[in-house]
């Protein structure tokens, strides 16, 4: 690499992003392009000659940038945020710029220990136990996504269990969630080998809000005992993803450790705001869990990718995903001395993805990151205020964070036309190009749902959100 041409063109980069966000309000949010338009624009091989940067430029502009949703926009209210900084663009960009791939202590000692010291400094925002901070036996690891971090808890427990009971009792471990727990434990289910038909889902309605009962658990759990199943593993949530429920851990913790089960919770977008000590009650009965996970590229100003898993006993992780081939042996490894993190995730190669988190814990500081949760959630107070006053929606369920779950409900509406009236209005909403919005299903219930949580999203852009989805209801109703 050139130093100087980097310097160039990496200016230039700088000035294109720059100018991105500058115009970011004036794209559609959701990508209008039809599928396969990208091959009717781009030649059918790769240029055997170098081109010029700028001719690539002009082509992001004309070519690719239409075929982006705009997740940065301030319009963007769909699934949940993914959120990107100045400091958290910086520290990507670092991390790109140095470009090692820590796998090990000894392949670049300071991407191992800042993220052994960050993960520390966020637990104790979080004011997690000190079990799962780095002095004892705990710790914490930055994962790619939360579907990996809660795969990688999995494995630990089946295997620590299938260490007890012996390794050919796969077939009568079980794991227990609530129906509204992220499809990615089903998945991770699946990759562990655990039978399908003992994955419990449990039921749950909205007479919890959505949040897991631990009476059904508790039943669940003594019925497969009967039955001479061995339940191994409890995944709670503090904010699902349909409705931002959150489970009731202190019972549901207890249910688990009774039981002698593993206790994961999955907080991968709500865990931000447990930094706001008006949020933290919302994991207290962590002291229970084994292992929790927040990402921190959702609703924490950290750019792509950084999941955040703690947990209890590093040695669970170890014990199951360690590998030591003799073209990574080191002397610091050999010698017990470092974390090597390989040994605590699926692939080998890592990135330095602790740069970015530490930069925005730096150039932003605890009271503004508070501040900027803080900021969402009455935005997202605004917006419920202004759909209960409009007695053609209704709020499906009470809000907690920064999701808003509501929908059309003209009186008298049939459940089926009512669902089909809702799936029509997104569509109309998200056809506009204006805002972002996406949808679930409760109870049956077609759901339409607002999240606040970009960083540019101020009032103006919440009131605007409102009087597209007024305008487009008002042109629904009219027509039926
Ligand atoms: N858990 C919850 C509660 C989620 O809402 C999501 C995604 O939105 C996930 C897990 C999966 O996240 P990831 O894309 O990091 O795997």
């Amino acid at each position: 690499m050139d130093a100087e041409q980097l310097r160039e063109n990496a200016h230039k980069m700088v000035d294109f992003i720059a100018d991105y966000y500058k115009n970011i309000e004036s794209f559609p949010v959701l990508s209008q392009v039809e599928p396969g338009y990208l091959r009717k624009l781009l030649p059918d091989s790769a240029p055997t000659h170098p081109e010029s940067l700028q001719n690539v430029l002009d082509d992001i502009q004309e070519k690719i940038l239409p075929g982006v949703t705009h997740w940065q926009s301030p319009d963007y209210f769909a699934y949940f945020p993914s959120n990107s900084s100045t400091a958290g663009f910086l520290g990507e960009m670092l991390s790109a710029g140095i470009n090692i791939v820590g796998f090990s202590w000894v392949t670049s000692p300071a991407a191992t220990e800042l993220e052994v010291i960050v993960l520390d400094w966020l637990g104790k925002m979080l004011k997690l136990p000190e079990e799962f901070l780095s002095q004892g036996k705990g710790g914490g690891v930055i994962q790619g996504t939360a579907s990996e971090a809660v795969l990688v808890v999995l494995l630990a427990a089946r295997d620590k269990f299938l260490g007890r009971v012996g390794k050919n009792s796969l077939e009568k471990l079980v794991v227990y969630a609530s129906d509204q727990t992220h499809s990615s434990l089903q998945k991770a289910c699946r990759i562990a080998g655990i039978y399908p038909e003992n994955c419990r889902l449990l039921k749950t309605d909205s007479s919890s809000n959505f949040a897991l009962p631990p009476d059904v658990l508790s039943e669940a759990i003594s019925k497969d005992i009967a039955a001479g199943l061995i339940p191994i593993f409890l995944c709670a949530t503090v904010g699902t993803t349909s409705s931002t429920a959150v489970d009731p851990l202190p019972a549901l913790g207890k249910i688990a450790k009774g039981n002698e089960m593993w206790f994961h919770i999955d907080a991968a977008y709500a865990g931000s705001a447990c930094v706001c000590p008006e949020y933290r009650h919302c994991i207290d009965g962590i002291e229970e869990a084994d292992s929790f996970n927040m990402n921190a590229h959702k609703w924490f100003l950290t750019n792509f990718d950084c999941s955040l898993l703690w947990v209890k006993d590093r040695n669970d992780l170890i014990q199951s995903l360690s590998s030591n081939p003799e073209y990574l042996k080191n002397k610091a490894s050999d010698g017990n001395m470092v974390v090597d993190y390989k040994d605590w995730q699926i692939p080998l190669g890592r990135r330095f993805r602790s740069l970015k988190l530490w930069m925005v814990l730096r150039l932003y500081g605890l009271d503004n990151l508070q501040q900027y949760i803080r900021n969402h959630i009455e935005l997202a107070k605004h917006f419920e205020q202004l759909v209960a006053v409009d007695h053609r929606f209704e709020i499906v369920v009470p809000r907690t964070f920064s999701l808003v779950c509501f929908r059309l409900c003209p009186p008298n509406d049939d459940h089926d036309h009512c669902n089909k009236l809702n799936r029509d209005l997104l569509d109309a909403v998200n056809s506009t190009g204006k805002i972002f919005m996406s949808h679930t299903v409760l109870s049956g219930k077609y759901i339409l749902r607002f999240v606040v949580g970009t960083p540019l999203t101020e009032e103006k852009h919440v009131d605007a959100a409102w009087a597209v989805l007024q305008d487009e209801a008002t042109t629904l109703l009219g027509r039926f």
